[in-house]
């Protein structure tokens, strides 16, 4: 019997422990968080979040993956994973990581069948400080709509056609990082268009620079089709008019690229709105926290659209494979297996038992695990 595929491995444990240790951080910012919102209250000031919901979350988080229940097969030394208490918080190590994760298995199924048709396009605006992350975020969605309008004809720009483009379907998803009170809002987004239609990347800009170097230098090159977009995204964005006029006077628009989709693209698109890091490297700070969750309270991070409008963000994987139905069939052949409750950090411990799990997505779960290190 073959259980490759069905094995958590030791590290995915291990990342787990260390979520749970980060976890520790953004439990005190809620409890914080909680003091002053409660303070404010008691003093008869404004304030924005219900105290006894901030509380409620940080002892949320600190149950997060605390215990695991298993099926233990004592004779054959399987430790079946069954499912865990998420405390699904968008600040939790844990949850971002099981949330990107059942994404990429529920969805990457349904993108593969537009597999040559599809399109990594990103787009970025200027970084906001804090407080103007949450307004920002909010003109940039509507700025989408009118840009999916526009690329799908419907919204008619006199003098430039996008026929040629044959556009079906979107994906959009929001990506938010961070740097001290600096915010890069920014969209990730999976196009199905017509195969092959891009011209040639011949086109340099000031984006096509890496001004880090001493030397700037020369690192990507634009196609017509990728300078019309950062175009039209900067007079959207800009609140001004989308016309022939306003594009061919613009010098440069914001920095937006156009690619083949390509497999690593799929961990861009559904990656969680946040890191818990920012761009140095070093953990949130009390601010970008207090920023990000007054910013991005009840957003919505992916939105489909046309062809892909049925990839929305709600519900968790809970799928069921055959061929994990026989394994444990044949596990259940020998003998009857007793339900067990154990933490993360014991069993990354136990070296007696080998730990499976039916759940598709700790395959992804690996794969990002890999990707961050
Ligand atoms: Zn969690």
């Amino acid at each position: 019997m073959n259980l490759d595929n069905a094995i958590v491995p030791i590290e995915l444990i291990d990342g787990v422990i260390n979520n749970i240790k980060y976890n520790k951080t953004i439990i005190d910012y809620f409890y914080k968080f909680h003091l002053e919102q409660k303070k404010l209250m008691e003093d008869g000031q404004e304030f924005l979040f219900n105290p006894d919901t901030l509380i409620n979350n940080s002892e949320n988080i600190s149950f997060c993956n605390k215990y695991w229940l298993l099926d233990k097969y004592e004779i054959q030394k399987v430790k079946d994973y069954k499912r865990t208490n998420l405390c699904k918080n968008k600040f939790c190590a844990n949850c971002k990581k099981v949330k990107q994760a059942s994404r990429m298995a529920k969805y990457i199924p349904e993108l593969e069948q537009y597999k040559d048709n599809l399109y990594h396009l990103v787009l970025t605006l200027p970084n906001v400080p804090g407080k103007d992350l949450r307004n920002t975020i909010n003109h940039m969605s509507k700025c989408f709509r009118s840009l999916i309008r526009i690329i799908r004809g419907e919204r008619k720009i006199y003098g430039i056609n996008f026929d040629s483009w044959g556009y079906e379907g979107a994906i959009r998803s929001l990506e938010v990082t961070y740097l001290l009170d600096s915010y890069h809002p920014h969209y990730h987004v999976a196009l199905v268009l017509n195969d092959d239609f891009m011209s040639k990347k011949n086109i340099s800009n000031t984006y096509s620079f890496n001004y880090r170097t001493s030397i700037p230098e020369l690192t990507k090159l634009f196609n017509k089709e990728e300078i019309l977009i950062q175009k039209i995204w900067f007079l959207l964005v800009n609140n001004q008019r989308v016309t022939k006029n306003n594009i061919d006077s613009l010098d440069i628009g914001y920095s937006c690229t156009i690619d083949k989709f390509a497999e690593g693209h799929y961990v861009e698109l559904f990656k969680y709105l946040t890191k818990e890091v920012q761009e140095d490297g070093t953990v949130l700070d009390y601010n970008n926290f207090k920023t990000l969750y007054i910013s991005l309270y009840r957003l919505k991070q992916i939105q489909g659209y046309g062809c892909l409008y049925q990839i929305t963000d709600d519900g968790d994987l809970e799928g069921l494979e055959a061929e994990y139905d026989i394994l444990i069939e044949r596990l259940r052949e020998k003998e009857n297996p007793e339900e067990v409750l154990e933490t993360p950090q014991d069993l990354s411990k136990d070296k007696n038992y080998l730990l499976i799990s039916r759940k598709s997505y700790f395959k992804y779960l690996r794969q990002i695990n890999n990707n961050i290190e």
